[in-house]
């Protein structure tokens, strides 16, 4: 059997820490496990183009292993040519890097290690907030920079408690994150999601349901996104709904990209329509040198918080999901059934996910 693992360059960090498994120098810690049984095992980061190692090894490998951080993008166009492909096994959460409709098409199984970085992601956002709120990037560029001008950073710096705070999407992420926010004493909590929270959970975090997504944005003070990307989120924060947004809110995406409209956001920083924006997710990744937010700046210098992909890859995420992708090969090896909650696509299917699962 041929395994296929596209994972980034983890190059002198990768030889000096042996936990950062889901590089290609650490084969997510599975060449012993996989060549013991026999089977030949292919890693590589070369990703794009026709030429690349990934689409010239998809051609007949039967097993493809790919983490969110560094995506090989499995197009409706790849699954043509993956003629042995059987599973896919995304190393993390979010699989939105492999055309789903194809896989379901070509009888491709999709499994992620739902819930592996779960918590990793939700203090992330707890950061990202916090580090807006506060203004804490341009004040921490000061003191490199040599200066000291307190009223420069003051100006722009508030309080967290008090604020209307909302997250699109209740799931593993944004209920933790809801449950993290709850100390912090809050005017109130929202959320936006398909389906309303189960009454236990959403009152043990006070969180109060809004179904129209423009009257959500207008009442929130802090937005977080911790929903998936698919056809119904793409570009789902746009011009148009960035207008609805409370004046001077604060956005905070761990969930996609491409869930933003890239200018867009750029344009209401620049305008103060929006006071700040972080996240560690592109709409591309690697991100491009020159994308516009890498430098963008609201009227006060400040409000950006981008880092790298990295939020659901510390190294207690690492082993989690280095475990859980093992766990999920074994059982395709042998034959067993795998955990409902980490199907994203079944045989020839879409999974249903219960809450209960998540
Ligand atoms: P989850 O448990 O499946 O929760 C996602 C929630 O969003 C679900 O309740 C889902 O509802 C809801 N949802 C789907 N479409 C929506 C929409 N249009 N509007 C509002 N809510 C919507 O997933 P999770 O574990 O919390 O992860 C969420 C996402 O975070 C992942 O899909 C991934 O893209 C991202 N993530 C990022 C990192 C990182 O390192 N930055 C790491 C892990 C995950 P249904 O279940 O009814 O569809």
């Amino acid at each position: 059997m041929k395994v296929l693992a596209i994972l980034y360059r983890g190059g002198a960090a990768a030889k000096e820490e042996p936990r950062l498994l889901g590089t290609l120098e650490n084969e997510l810690g599975l060449r012993q496990y996989l060549e013991s049984q026999g089977h030949e095992f292919l890693v590589s980061d070369d990703k794009e183009g026709a030429n690349s190692f990934f689409e010239k090894h998809i051609a007949d490998a039967e097993v493809l292993i790919t983490t969110p951080f560094h995506p090989g993008y499995l197009t409706a166009e790849l699954f043509k040519k993956a003629k042995n492909l059987k599973i896919c096994i995304t190393a993390g959460v979010g699989s939105d890097h492999i055309d789903l409709n194809a896989a379901v098409e070509h009888q491709v199984q999709v499994l992620e290690v739902s819930g592996s970085n779960v918590v990793s992601v939700a203090e992330h956002v707890m950061m990202n907030i916090l580090l807006l709120v506060r203004n804490f990037v341009p004040a921490h560029e000061m003191i490199e920079r040599g200066d000291w001008q307190v009223s420069d950073i003051a100006r722009n710096a508030f309080d967290l408690e008090g604020k209307v705070i909302g997250t699109i999407g209740a799931g593993r992420i944004g209920y933790r994150v809801l449950q993290r926010l709850v100390p912090f004493n809050p005017k109130e909590l929202v959320y936006y999601d398909y389906a309303a929270l189960p009454e236990q959970a959403a009152k043990a975090v006070g969180a109060r349901r809004i179904e129209d997504l423009k009257d959500f944005v207008s009442q929130c003070d802090v937005i977080t996104v911790n929903a998936p990307l698919h056809e119904g989120t793409r570009n789902l924060i746009n011009a148009e709904l960035l207008s609805h947004f409370k004046k001077g809110a604060w956005l905070v995406n761990t969930a996609r990209g491409a869930i933003c409209d890239k200018d867009a956001v750029a344009a209401a920083l620049k305008s103060g329509q929006l006071r700040g924006y972080a996240g560690d997710v592109w709409d591309v990744q690697p991100a491009p040198r020159d994308h516009v937010w890498r430098k963008m700046k609201n009227p006060l210098g400040g409000g950006n918080g981008m880092v790298p992909h990295y939020s659901g890859t510390t190294l207690d995420a690492q082993a989690r999901y280095a475990a859980g992708t093992k766990q999920i090969l074994d059982n395709y090896l042998k034959n067993k059934d795998q955990e409902p909650g980490n199907i994203i696509i079944g045989i020839g299917k879409y999974a249903t996910k219960a809450y209960g699962q998540r």
